[in-house]
């Protein structure tokens, strides 16, 4: 399988549950030495992975991913399309570049990712794809991330139509949607922000990568053979609450 911004956060959850679950694993995000400490991690855990510098919003970056996956393990069953990245940027001041830079990550980055690894997939019996979008944007809105907002809901018209058009091939496609996740890359956003979701969210916590990647496993399942082009949101209940 091949997981998508896996270095750190979400991606690294995935990996390293899937890894534990039996999965073959190629780990993949720009930075190649994150990447490689993931994946030793995973296999010092008796399991198999790779590790693979790419950088997802380029096209041959992403075709030369998927051919690493299929040269080391032969084929590509599972697809978790996760990397993305959420700099806030107001709108009023948003540059061209701000706006090209997010979708070309978290949408664009998505859609290459699948194209790549689509032979592949469509040659397994076993074809899954996981796409990591949010809650914000299909579900909410954020200050400073109207163009990450319009990445995550793109992600899901993708994948309706992809779920439509691979259906045939016995290929699912479906969608986590996160909450506030404590990665790495939230962390960013600082204490405060951190504090404020934690005291908005039902369950009274951030979510962790684990929480992600363990409906990432089913999706990806056997049980969840019959399901395709749907979103689970895994956010704590944060998006329940009215008014
Ligand atoms: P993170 O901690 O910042 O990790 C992002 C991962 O993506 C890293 O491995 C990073 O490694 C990789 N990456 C970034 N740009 C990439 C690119 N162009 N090509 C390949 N890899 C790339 O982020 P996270 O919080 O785990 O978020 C992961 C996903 O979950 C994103 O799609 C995000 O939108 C979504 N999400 C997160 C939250 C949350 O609360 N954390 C909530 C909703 C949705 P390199 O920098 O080395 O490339």
């Amino acid at each position: 399988m091949v997981v998508t911004g896996a270095s750190r956060g979400i991606g690294r959850g995935i990996a390293e549950i899937f890894g534990r679950h039996g999965g073959r694993i190629v780990v993949a995000a720009r930075g190649r030495e994150g990447a490689e400490l993931v994946a030793g991690g995973i296999t010092e855990a008796g399991g198999e992975a790779l590790a693979v510098a790419c950088d997802v919003a380029d096209p041959s970056q992403a075709r030369a991913l998927a051919e690493a996956a299929e040269q080391h393990f032969g084929g590509i069953d599972i697809l978790c399309a996760n990397a993305g990245i959420f700099p806030a940027a107001p709108l009023a001041s948003m540059t061209p570049e701000q706006w090209d830079e997010v979708l070309d990550t978290n949408l664009k980055g998505g859609f290459l990712a699948v194209s790549a690894c689509l032979p592949a997939l469509r040659r397994s019996p076993y074809g899954r794809i996981v796409l990591t979008s949010s809650i914000t944007g299909p579900v909410t809105g954020y200050p400073g991330w109207s163009h990450y907002g319009a990445s995550k809901a793109g992600q899901l018209g993708f994948m309706r139509t992809a779920a439509i058009e691979l259906a045939p091939c016995g290929i699912t496609v479906n969608a986590v949607l996160p909450g506030n996740i404590a990665t790495e890359g939230l962390a960013a956003n600082g204490e405060a922000y951190l504090a404020e979701m934690a005291s908005a969210i039902p369950l009274r916590r951030l979510g962790s990568a684990a929480d992600i990647a363990n409906a990432a496993l089913f999706l990806a399942s056997d049980e969840a053979a019959y399901i395709t082009g749907q979103t689970l949101v895994v956010d704590g209940g944060q998006t329940l609450p009215e008014g």
